[in-house]
């Protein structure tokens, strides 16, 4: 049986924050979306709200569904902590002591594992990457039903690339430049239209850029195919709600494999081996209810 939980959906712009009914669902009532600014006042934010909240609804658990890269090692003295983020001020934050003082156990996942394991587990997948394309790009594993964690999680946006023909943008990652994540974020695809990110809403469906950053998002999922063998790959986050890139994604992906794999699920069926996410834009926040869920079940 469910039990009432709370969300939290950690990112490096904004936060959501939730408490969820009865039945572990989401309900607008009980949410609250703020920016994220410096460590202390966002963590702060989110704390004082829940603990506003708990007479009207008490929440049993957190879960927290974290932009990374994060510790997740429970045997480390930096578990619960996000690690070392290019994001001024964030590295080595304490994200699930800042919670301890609520008094409920807290699960602590990466914000694309955390959506991974909801996504397979709503389509009855023991295995799936979860992709997201927004301010950053990510990628999250479950592999037969479980997280991977290993030394620290994938980091597989970090991946080298091969650059699309006549594409001379250098890339944004501060760590390696042209990496996928450095070549097809927002910024990446706003700076190749010399505009701001926050304009990319009004790019038409059809401006070939949308296919330049499918190129590169086409390179993580074929090595996420290679690598892991997933049975499904789900993107979500602010940059897919826009016709076509599915359609560009999957004609890439099947140009790359070159008929290498011949897989039905992938060869025939690709429109459902590349899937949006079932829930949209609240993947997020019903991921961290559901990690939340995990951690009672598990008591
Ligand atoms: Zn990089």
């Amino acid at each position: 049986m469910p039990s009432i939980v709370a969300g939290i959906e950690m990112g490096g712009t904004g936060c959501k924050v939730a408490i969820s009914n009865e039945n572990g669902q989401y309900d607008n009532n009980y949410s609250l979306q703020i920016v994220t600014t410096d460590p202390e006042h966002t963590l702060r934010e989110i704390y004082e709200w829940l603990e506003s909240k708990r007479s009207e609804r008490p929440f049993v658990a957190i879960g927290i569904a974290c932009f990374g890269p994060v510790d997740l090692d429970k045997t480390s003295k930096h578990y619960g902590y996000i690690t070392t983020t290019p994001k001024p001020g964030w590295q080595y934050v304490n994200v699930v002591g800042a919670f301890r003082g609520l008094n409920v156990p807290v699960a602590f996942e990466t914000d694309v594992n955390a959506p991974a394991m909801t996504e397979a587990a709503l389509r009855g997948d023991s295995s799936a990457a979860y992709i997201t394309i927004g301010t950053g790009v990510g990628v999250g594993l479950v592999l037969e039903g479980r997280p991977v964690h290993g030394l620290m999680h994938p980091e597989g946006a970090h991946i080298k690339c091969e650059r699309f023909a006549g594409d001379d943008y250098a890339g944004d990652c501060p760590y390696h430049n042209s990496c996928i994540e450095g070549m097809s974020k927002a910024k990446a695809v706003a700076d190749r239209l010399k505009i701001s990110p926050n304009l990319l809403s009004k790019i038409p469906d059809d401006d070939p850029v949308w296919n330049i950053q499918a190129y590169y998002i086409a390179q993580l999922c074929a090595s996420v195919i290679y690598l892991t063998s997933v049975k499904r790959i789900i993107i979500g986050g602010g940059l897919t709600k826009r016709n076509g890139l599915f359609e560009h994604i999957r004609k890439h992906v099947l140009q790359i494999l070159n008929s290498y794999l011949d897989i039905p699920a992938i060869t025939n069926d690709i429109d459902n081996y590349i899937v949006p996410s079932k829930l949209g834009d609240l993947i997020g926040i019903q991921s961290a209810f559901d990690i939340a869920q995990g951690i009672i079940e598990k008591k």
